[in-house]
């Protein structure tokens, strides 16, 4: 029996996946790290101001949604399945895997659009999603912090669609398609929020990139812009999209939040300083001007 299977059958599951996700964590660093090194877009270092904070929200976030989610996906499944006329379900079934694939994560992508939209412009949920928009500083590790709540409603947006029509379970490959979507969403995630000087040229037409979502996070001016995590055309669409030659100057929230992990969690459930409740009424109003100006 080798080393790796007498590992797999002494450990209890629950620490077999803290060490894969650790694992993960040091191939991530090792990929991004040096490129944030050689192509920095602002100077920076690993080891920065609350980086032990986002590897703790590493964890979390790989862990906690997960296990919130399963049931209710499973839910919407089983409704999808149950509801959808049998003449969907072949045509479904008719498709090859490659075209199930691409169409369920660009549904993804539009269920996420408007998820992440909804965190920004309904003033309670803004208190869980202005956690992410805390990082003042852009680097691969900011795409960890993001409290459970804010995670859970934008994943639930993204895979109400596929698993709704049907499309997580028309064939074998299409069962595969909620942890498929997670994957690319987590690896875009981490390469759109890199500290990279890095643009796409006519490629950003079609992909997002840090340029992309470095707007999202520029303090208070464009933050209501560019909610897309993979298609940067899906905010064309909807009248949101901003991405000029240059790169945004400041980053973070008007209004200093709280700063550890314990607060930023418990924080926008409402026991913690009115702060972010502040943040949430100057975004709410920011979000107004932003439609009335469209
Ligand atoms: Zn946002
Ligand atoms: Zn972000």
């Amino acid at each position: 029996m080798s080393f790796i299977t007498s590992l797999q059958n002494s450990l209890p599951a629950w620490l077999l996946h803290v060490l894969q996700l650790a694992l993960w964590l040091v191939l991530l660093t090792a990929l991004f790290a040096p490129l944030e090194r050689w192509f920095a877009l602002h100077p920076g270092k690993l080891l920065r101001r609350q980086i032990g904070m986002d590897v703790g929200y590493y964890f979390l976030s790989s862990l906690l949604p997960a296990a919130l989610l399963s049931l209710p996906v499973a839910l919407m499944a089983t409704a999808g399945q149950a509801l959808m006329p049998a003449a969907w379900r072949q045509a479904l079934q008719a498709l090859p895997w490659w075209a199930l694939l691409l169409a369920g994560i660009v549904l993804a992508d539009f269920g996420a659009y408007w998820g992440h939209r909804l965190c920004h412009e309904i003033p309670w949920l803004w208190r869980f999603h202005a956690i992410h928009h805390s990082a003042e500083h852009m680097d691969f590790m900011v795409n960890t912090r993001a409290h459970p709540v804010d995670m859970v409603v934008v994943r639930m947006f993204a895979l109400a669609p596929v698993t709704l029509l049907g499309l997580g379970g028309a064939n074998a490959q299409g069962s595969l398609l909620p942890a498929v979507i997670t994957i690319v969403a987590a690896m875009s995630g981490f390469f759109v929020h890199a500290n990279l000087r890095c643009r796409l040229g006519a490629l950003e037409w079609l992909v997002t990139s840090p340029a992309f979502h470095h707007w999202h996070h520029s303090r208070v001016e464009h933050i209501n812009r560019n909610y897309a995590a993979t298609f940067p055309w899906i905010d064309r669409i909807f009248g949101t999209h901003h991405l000029p030659a240059e790169w945004p100057s400041q980053y973070g929230l008007a209004e200093p939040g709280p700063t550890t992990l314990a607060t930023q969690l418990i924080g926008p459930f409402g026991f913690a300083p009115g702060r972010i409740a502040d943040a949430a009424a100057i975004h709410a109003a920011d979000a107004a001007q932003v439609h009335q100006s469209r």
